[in-house]
């Protein structure tokens, strides 16, 4: 019982590397947003990593426009800066200088067997850099440098949570208990499709609804999404169990109207609704739920300068317990070890 009710620390973080998109919003910032209006939520870091977002190469001013406009969105889809600490990696330079010291304890053998890493480095053969390699290098520091005892993921990052209790670990054994071993809270949507069907939705892939999208190209997008592959003429009968729309027809229709999921489910096997009926329907629903969102989300982008003041808020909150880390882990490894007061 006690257990149970204990707080916990939670941190996560998303990459301004674009537009926030349908995975992004239902497999994390949408369950971030639950935890916080839960009746006794736990203390809840979510940071915008624009280091991570360096590994990928983008135009000059991309990342710092990124940034704000990822801000806009995670205000916009109801995070609150005062209830929780929403803050920019950046901001905590105690992220990279806690990253070094991991660095030298993660092993290569471990970094390379990172699926993540394969992934990446295949999309971006041109620039398969470093950082990109190290990635849950920084990731462990991110965590750990608040001692968060749970991480919300999706299935993409469990295995380098792996690497953050074993940087966790490591150091543990050599420089004495310090850090917690976190673990991984695994998202209720650890891994929506893109519209493609196939590939996981992705920032980086080019098969994504983002949530700032207009309307009219909502539509369009849903109009070629990939349904049932097996579905090749309009009379087949479907099969929503392996649809993609059927599974966003949960998320969008099944709240407000759990008999009419039902419908749909029952009227695709039948082949009495067909792909183009149930994907308009869809478009719908999906608008009537994103409306607002894009609204609050072209307001806040709007005023960049209030979202500066918002990042500030959060820099304070994390840098306070950022140092007080740093100061024992620097003492306990032994570099710049103070002078003791007399
Ligand atoms: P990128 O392509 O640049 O890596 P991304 O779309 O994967 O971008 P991230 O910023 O890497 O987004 O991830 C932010 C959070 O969103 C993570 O918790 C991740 O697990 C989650 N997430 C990303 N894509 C999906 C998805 N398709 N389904 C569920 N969760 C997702
Ligand atoms: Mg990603």
């Amino acid at each position: 019982m006690a257990e149970s009710m204990a707080k916990h620390r939670i941190f996560s973080g998303i990459q301004p590397t674009g537009e926030p998109h349908l995975g992004n919003y239902l497999g994390a910032i949408r369950q971030w947003v639950e935890q916080q209006d839960a009746a006794a939520p736990h203390d809840a870091l979510y940071s915008i990593v624009d280091y991570h977002a360096l590994t990928i190469e983008m135009d000059t001013g991309a990342l710092d426009r990124h940034t704000l406009d990822l801000m806009a969105s995670l205000v916009a889809c109801g995070l609150d800066p005062a209830r929780v600490t929403l803050f920019r990696q950046s901001d905590v330079p105690e992220h990279t200088e806690l990253g070094w010291i991991f660095s030298c304890l993660a092993a290569m053998g471990d970094l390379q067997r990172m699926t993540q890493f394969k992934d990446k480095a295949e999309q971006n053969r041109d620039n398969i850099n470093v950082g990109l390699f190290t990635y849950p290098v920084l990731q462990a520091a991110d965590i750990l440098l608040y001692h968060a005892d749970l991480v919300p993921v999706g299935d993409d990052q469990v295995q380098h949570l792996e690497l953050v209790r074993e940087c966790a670990r490591r150091f543990n054994r050599r420089f004495g208990e310090t850090f917690p071993e976190p673990q991984p809270l695994l998202s209720k949507v650890p891994r929506l499709k893109g519209l493609d069907g196939s590939a996981k939705m992705s920032k980086s892939k080019g098969n994504t609804v983002a949530l700032s999208e207009p309307p009219e190209q909502i539509r369009a997008k849903l109009k070629v999404a990939v349904t049932d592959p097996a579905r090749l003429r309009r009379n087949d009968p479907g099969h929503p169990e392996v649809c993609n729309v059927f599974t966003l027809h949960g998320f969008f229709t099944a709240p407000h109207d759990p008999a009419r999921l039902g419908a749909i489910e029952r009227d695709c096997r039948s082949a009495a609704l067909g792909c183009v009926d149930c994907k308009k329907e869809l478009a719908d629903r999906m608008l009537e739920h994103l409306g607002p969102i894009r609204e609050r989300q072209a307001a806040l982008r709007a005023r960049p300068d209030d979202l500066r003041d918002l990042l500030e808020v959060g820099r304070r909150k994390a840098a306070e317990i950022a140092r007080a880390t740093m100061e024992t882990v620097r003492e306990r490894i032994g570099v710049r070890v103070p002078r003791r007061p007399r």
